[in-house]
């Protein structure tokens, strides 16, 4: 069985190499997180898989990089319009593969997945300025030239929204792409390819090998062939990958994970954050960007632990398919078993846990409840760790200085959160955190002209508008001189 039919629409299993679905002799089974449902045996890659794509995506460079940002953006502006047209089998399809909500998908996730094409495709057009400057009458031009083959490695827990941030700025940058999604989650992209297909992309320029990161994964980023290795992962995962891409000197971005800080001050309005330290179960708690450390000051603790206790038992959990559900399950059972291990340790080491901290029985499966765990001891796992589930921690802070210094008392800087009525503290506190992304009074903005990346542990590089362009291309100054001149 080379394909599978989902939502109207037939799915290959295999690779997409140069134009063209190639098998493997080794497959992974795939399920769906929702109940258990084997969607499909997937093609499984290595080696070989991997060296076909790249040498598909080296020969497709000089073609793909001469057309210019207006050939390439044409290209892509059809992509995303094939995006569009097909909004509702890609939310279905993503919401069988990895359990996150229909109606997210719908209305909020695939649209910004055309919208990450186009907005990349139109900034290479329009706004990459090529600056100028004068050196004792010589002209300095600064250009953005393609680099070559970038390799992108995606997670699962938001495949093709993720996949997308970095897909639609290489494109646009001119280099070609090898992506390995997740193996949990692979069915996105695989329909992506078809859509690359369909829009009139040249054969190679974009390619999907699927498999293990151990296996396909392990043999793209140490491809000598490579000119980028984009991932999104964990640090774990992102320790082996800069080793291996270390070998070439391959320049890497980096999204990891965090274990961000949510930080409510005394004057804050408690509805707003009662509602965004809620949002925090979002996704399962699947989010690298959640601020799963709620700080609150102790004079109002009470107050907000009440509001926040009436909006989390709000919270629906069950199908995602279903309208009214606010969170699905966990991705994997390997997953499930990670996130309980880490709230059955913290309960074995007398935590406090006054919200869930069980699996959900009346749905049974990978369902989790959101939780919520009170004080617990600093330094303790359940508060430094990244859980990557629907499992939150308070803790209370006395001070600003106390709030700052225990919400950058991690290693990780992905995000911060900060709910407060004073613009004047706003802006104090901010300032002293660690965090790629900081927000105040609000949660998950993002606007693809602003930087987006981790401090410390939490990535390397950022990206989003010029910043994207400065990784995937090489940045060239050229100088030109007053003299020497014949016309
Ligand atoms: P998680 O632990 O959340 O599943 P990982 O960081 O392990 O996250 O996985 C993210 C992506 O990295 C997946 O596509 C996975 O296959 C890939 N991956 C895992 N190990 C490697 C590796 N050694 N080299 C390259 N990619 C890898």
């Amino acid at each position: 069985m080379t394909s599978i039919e989902i939502a109207g629409a037939r799915i290959d299993t295999r690779h997409y190499i140069k134009g063209q679905r190639v098998a493997s002799a080794e497959t992974f089974k795939n399920t769906s997180p929702i109940d258990g449902t084997f969607l499909g045996d997937i093609s499984s890659g290595d080696q070989a898989e991997v060296d076909a794509a790249v040498a598909a995506a080296k020969a497709a460079f000089p073609g793909w990089s001469k057309l210019g940002p207006k050939g390439r953006g044409e290209l892509l502006h059809k992509l995303a319009d094939l995006v569009e047209d097909n909004i509702e089998t890609l939310s279905q399809l993503e919401t069988l593969d990895n359990g996150s909500l229909l109606r997210s998908h719908r209305r909020g996730v695939m649209p910004r997945v055309a919208m990450n094409i186009r907005f990349f495709a139109d900034y290479a057009m329009n706004e990459l300025h090529h600056p100028n400057f004068e050196t004792r009458g010589h002209t300095n031009v600064v250009s953005w030239d393609p680099s070559g083959v970038t390799a992108i490695i995606t997670p699962w827990n938001a495949p093709l929204m993720l996949a997308t941030w970095r897909i639609g700025p290489a494109l646009a940058a001119g280099d070609t792409v090898v992506l390995k999604p997740a193996e949990w989650t692979p069915l996105s992209a695989s329909f992506f390819a078809d859509l690359t297909k369909q829009a009139g992309f040249p054969d190679g320029v974009f390619n999907v090998v699927q498999g293990f990161g151990s296996k396909a994964g392990a043999a793209l980023v140490s491809h000598k062939d490579i000119a980028r290795v984009a991932f999104t992962g964990s640090v774990p995962t992102a320790k082996v990958i800069a080793k291996a891409a270390a070998e070439n000197l391959t320049p890497v971005s980096f999204e990891l994970g965090g274990k961000s800080p949510l930080v409510i001050f005394e004057d804050a309005d408690l509805e707003l954050a009662a509602t965004i330290a809620v949002e925090q179960y979002d996704n399962a708690g699947q989010v690298c960007l959640s601020g799963t450390r709620i700080l609150v000051h102790e004079n109002i603790v009470e107050a907000f632990s009440e509001k926040f206790r009436e909006r989390a038992l709000q919270v629906k959990q069950g199908d995602p398919r279903d309208e009214d559900t606010d969170i699905g399950p966990q991705i994997h059972q390997v997953h499930f078993d990670r996130v309980k291990g880490f709230v059955d340790r913290a309960k074995s080491e007398g935590a406090n846990i006054v919200l869930g901290g069980t699996p959900n029985d009346e749905l049974g499966g990978l369902y989790f409840n959101p939780t919520l765990v009170l004080n617990p001891a600093p330094g303790s796992e359940i508060v430094t760790a990244e859980i990557f589930g629907p499992v939150l921690c308070m803790q209370t802070f006395s001070s600003d200085e106390e709030a700052v210094q225990m919400a950058n008392d991690t290693e990780f800087g992905l995000a911060a959160t900060v709910v407060t009525g004073s613009r004047e503290k706003a802006e104090r506190v901010t300032a002293d955190l660690v965090a790629g992304t900081i927000w105040v009074n609000c949660f998950f903005v993002r606007d693809l002209r602003a930087p987006f990346g981790g401090s410390k542990k939490s990535g390397i590089g950022r990206e989003g508008g010029v910043w994207s362009f400065d990784f995937y291309a090489d940045v060239k100054n050229t100088v030109f001189s007053p003299n020497g001149w014949k016309e």
